[in-house]
């Protein structure tokens, strides 16, 4: 089975060096606090949870069929 891509070889974002998702947390960047998905800082879990999980094809992909 292929290596689960991170978030930021998925969607490409461009930012992973100023992202505090990288490069440990690529796989769960919805867990960390303030990313830069989408060119803004996000908050914490809590805060962007809605945003990861109705706007995020990586979320959305790593969640399919779960
Ligand atoms: S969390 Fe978002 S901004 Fe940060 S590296 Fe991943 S895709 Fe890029």
């Amino acid at each position: 089975m292929a290596a689960r891509q991170n978030c930021w070889e998925s969607l490409r974002c461009g930012k992973e060096k100023e992202c505090p998702a990288y490069p440990n947390f690529g796989k769960t960047c919805f867990s960390v606090k303030g990313t830069l998905c989408n060119g803004k800082k996000q908050g914490g879990y809590l805060e962007k949870a809605n945003e990861c999980r109705d706007r995020c094809s990586f979320y959305k992909e790593m969640f399919a069929n779960k």
